[in-house]
């Protein structure tokens, strides 16, 4: 086998050929669909003429081939394993073809696939490829007219993009469903699916006062989980109609729920195909947290009809053009229809858990990529969520009025259009009136720039000095010395020492209580006047751009920012700078042989939390919570897995005893009568009440444990009994642990969603027997490792969430997930290639363990590889 080759950004050439219109003819079968495609094509004009016509396609059996009418003979045209090439073709042609697909035996769930008994499409990036011969590049963009044949008993339901023209019975109990989709699109975002569905359906009207019909397509026993779904994309509709003036365009909405999806779900015009978790939820089945994500994916996947659909890439390497202004449109609305900044908290939360962890890791790269092997590899948290922070800088320096008209501007002129980035960003520039020449490097440097600042008051001039530097480490392919400044927005205010906002004066101007200052240089110094006593700076508030802030406070003055900072981002923050410092100084404790103790200060700042009345429940529940694990290590110049681990327990368990009667008081104060409702008013008292239950049992007293098997049992609704659950099976008490676990996974071994939720609590157990369990439960009937949900949901969950065990220093977590990704690569390399990331993120462990993930690694890289496992193995080993 030749070994992968990567494709470069600067090596883009339009097109030789475009496709104006495409009919599409399927004649479903599990191992023999036959595709009949028509293309009319022309020479793109900025080409020269006498091109060859590249078609790419993988896993197809070509059965008939024309131009024009006529039947290629053999020697007109050349195939090969990824691609059909024809030699000669006129300016303008009309290309017929005709292959036979296997969607049965197709596990890597792209092109057309089986999934249950339906049939269904993923074609984004490339698998439309998997289903005809076709220039198969999103700076295509074609009108589809498709026509779906199947049989009428098990296949009552054809769908495709666009709005149905036709439909009718055929010979041999089969039948057929026409669809014309009249906006040109990339081919990625063709969709079909196929099987006895029963659907939910509802209205919107637009703005203009066209009457858009909404339909949920979901296997017959989930239709009491679309509610809630509905209800989201209702919303959806109606904000970005108000937040961007953005309306619907068909007449007919399409969203389908399938069980077997790599992603979380995909935006093809018209029918929106959702990973089953990612769009049913009910109150009896779905916590809190996935009631959100659903909320937040349905949105996300409708505003991809402008930002995406409408607007879309030129090339793949400008996949942060849709995605990153996607994420932060969806984030942006769940801001808008919950608590805003706990919405804040959860996104910077997985940035600087993740995001943050890539970008230090063997596999950073640009949010718009320089080179690829195999573009799958790049649906990443740095092109989606460092590309949602890009976009939210831009809000920042430009103010919402002018960003707004810079999005209406971006719009109206690449309406139909395949651009770049830099059209998105000079959109910006020229609406906002701001040069971001500079800004443009966002784009092209990797790695998370560190911004240290220093303060330094002078009392007799009242003065305060800051002092700002900014610098970004080193990642693969561009040394630091090759890093340039970068123009960011940094929103800060200045705090006296009893915690009152001190008024802003900066080069003679009045700034109010709260201000943004723009960097551009690698230094700067911001000089504010009429500053009365030595300050507390409140810097990055907000997180206004996605750095790593030093500054050398000290706890006295973290604790006066948890109290009295105005930002309430910057309260939860500094709270987690304290929690990070108690948890440092018990590792340091731990490892030096000593009893750790509790930080006075960290004590203090949660007597006081617990004793202040809080308008802001929500917010509450989010400072009470500690650091996690992954964030705690990716503060660490050398990992110390168990120290943080122990560091960790040793300061929960000590704040669940000193502080025992307020938790207990918490906890009570917080129970509810009041039937469910995902509302986050609710979810705030839910989650309050959750974090007081793991505190106290965190003691490990055998009361608070018995309040957690009482939640369980009461069976109110999915959150209470998972967080009961859930703190039952990692507590020691095996004979309170084993029967709920048991029970739970005995009463819902019909649903798959639930069942995942019971392989993550399992699998997350701290007790070193966990590797039992795991292994136990891959053999389970409910467990198939050619279920992308499962294996997220058992493997994802022990290797990214179970750091203690994963890491153990016999070596065996690793083997296990090492033994997991051989046999992913062979069924679905997608998925392989991302539940190996966690085997690659050794840099910083100790030689015994980083010997140990190479040896896997090495392993692995034995196997005839797919390229998208071999692109990251060889970035890991390099
Ligand atoms: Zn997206």
């Amino acid at each position: 086998m030749a070994e992968p080759q990567a494709i470069h950004l600067k090596d883009y050439l339009p097109p030789a050929y475009l496709v104006d219109d495409v009919a599409l003819k399927f004649d479903l079968d599990d191992h023999a669909t036959r595709v009949s495609a028509r293309l009319k094509m022309r020479r793109h004009p900025q080409r020269e003429a006498g091109l060859p016509l590249e078609l790419f396609g993988t896993a197809l059996r070509l059965t008939h081939i024309a131009i024009e009418g006529q039947p290629l003979d053999e020697g007109e045209y050349r195939l090969d394993a990824e691609r059909l090439v024809i030699a000669k073709v006129p300016e303008r042609f009309e290309l017929t073809t005709e292959v036979i697909i296997d969607p049965a035996a197709n596990t890597a769930l792209e092109g057309l696939y089986r999934s249950s008994s339906m049939f269904c499409t993923q074609c984004e990036p490339e698998g439309f490829r998997r289903i005809t011969y076709y220039p198969d590049r999103p700076d295509v963009m074609a009108t589809f007219t498709t026509t779906v044949i199947g049989d009428r008993e098990r296949l009552p339901v054809l769908l495709s993009n666009g709005n149905p023209i036709e439909s009718g019975e055929l010979p041999n109990g089969r039948h057929f469903v026409t669809w014309r989709d009249p906006f040109p699109k990339p081919s990625y975002l063709f969709a079909l699916v196929a099987g006895t569905l029963e659907k939910v359906e509802d209205h919107f009207t637009t703005v203009s006062g066209r009457r858009v019909t909404l339909q949920i397509w979901v296997e017959r026993e989930n239709l009491d989980k679309t509610e809630f779904a509905m209800g989201a994309l209702k919303r959806a509709m109606k904000w970005d109609e108000e937040a961007y003036g953005r309306e619907y365009d068909l007449d007919l909405f399409m969203i389908v729920a399938v069980n077997d999806f790599n992603m979380g779900a995909m935006e093809n015009k018209g029918l929106n195909i959702f990973n089953s978790s990612a769009v049913l939820a009910n109150p009896a089945t779905t916590v809190d947290a996935n009631f959100q994500r659903v909320e937040g994916i349905v949105a996300h996947e409708y505003f991809h009809n402008w930002s995406g659909n409408r607007v879309t890439c030129r090339d793949w390497f400008q996949l942060a053009l849709k995605e990153g202004f996607t994420v932060f449109r969806d984030q942006s609305f769940s801001a808008d229809v919950n608590s805003a900044p706990v919405k804040r908290i959860e996104d910077v939360s997985v940035l600087r858990t993740m995001q943050f962890a890539e970008d230090a890791g063997p596999t950073a790269h640009p949010v718009r990529p320089e080179s690829f092997i195999e573009i799958s590899n790049f649906y990443t948290l740095t092109v989606y969520e460092k590309g949602a922070e890009i976009v939210r800088m831009l809000r920042q320096l430009l103010g919402a009025e002018r960003f707004r008209a810079g999005a209406d501007l971006y719009f109206s002129r690449f309406d139909g259009q395949a651009v770049r980035v830099e059209d998105f960003v000079s959109s910006m520039s020229e609406a906002g009136d701001v040069d971001l020449t500079r800004f443009m490097r966002w784009y092209a440097q990797a790695g998370t720039p560190v911004l240290e600042v220093e303060g330094e008051y002078d009392a007799e001039a009242q003065v305060y000095r800051l002092k700002v530097r900014q610098h970004t480490p080193a990642t693969p392919g561009q040394p630091a010395e090759r890093k340039l400044p970068l123009h960011l927005p940094l929103r800060l205010g200045l705090l006296d020492a009893d915690g009152a906002a001190i008024p802003l004066w900066l080069d003679g101007e009045s700034r109010g209580t709260d201000t943004v200052v723009e960097l551009f240089e690698a230094e700067h110094e911001f000089r504010f006047e009429r500053v009365p006593s030595a300050p507390v700076p409140s810097l990055l508030r907000g997180f206004s751009a996605p750095v790593k802030l030093r500054f050398p406070y000290d706890r006295g003055q973290l604790a006066l920012l948890v109290k009295y900072d105005e930002d309430g981002f910057n309260r939860w923050d500094a709270g987690q700078r304290l929690a990070l410092a108690a948890i440092e100084e018990a590792i340091l404790a731990l490892q030096a042989g000593v009893e750790p103790r509790l930080d006075p200060t960290l004590l203090d700042v949660f007597t006081h939390l617990l004793d202040t009345p809080s308008d802001d429940l929500a917010v509450l529940a989010e400072m009470l919570k500690l650091p996690s694990e992954a964030y705690i290590a990716g503060e660490q110049e050398t990992i110390d897995i168990d120290a943080i681990h122990q560091a960790r327990r040793f300061v929960t368990r000590a704040l669940g005893e000193a502080l025992e009667p307020r938790f207990r008081a918490l906890f009570e104060a917080n129970q509810s009568e009041v039937p469910y409702a995902p509302s986050f008013e609710q979810i705030a008292q839910r989650s309050l009440k959750n974090v007081a239950l793991g505190y106290l049992c965190a003691t490990g007293g055998e009361e608070a444990l018995h309040l957690a098997q009482h939640q369980f049992e009461q069976d109110r609704n999915m959150t209470d009994v998972r967080a009961a659950l859930t703190l039952l099976a990692h507590s020691d008490a095996h004979q309170l642990g084993d029967p709920a676990v048991k029970a739970f996974g005995e009463r819902w071994a019909h649903d798959p969603l639930v069942m995942d939720q019971w392989f993550a609590i399992q699998v997350t157990r701290p007790q070193p027997d966990v590797l039992d369990r795991v292994r136990f439960l891959m053999r389970h009937p409910a467990f198939s490792i050619k279920n992308p949900n499962k294996v997220r949901a058992l493997i994802g969950a022990f290797a990214n969430l179970n750091r203690v065990n994963f890491h153990r220093l016999d070596g065996e977590g690793y083997r296990l997930v090492a033994d997991v990704v051989i046999e992913l690569n062979r069924l679905n390399p997608d998925i392989a290639a991302r539940i190996v990331t966690p085997l690659t993120h050794f840099q910083r462990l100790d030689a015994e363990r980083q010997s140990l993930m190479r040896a896997e690694l090495e392993r692995i890289r034995r196997e005839p590889l797919s390229r998208n496992l071999f692109e990251v193995i060889e970035k890991a080993l390099a």
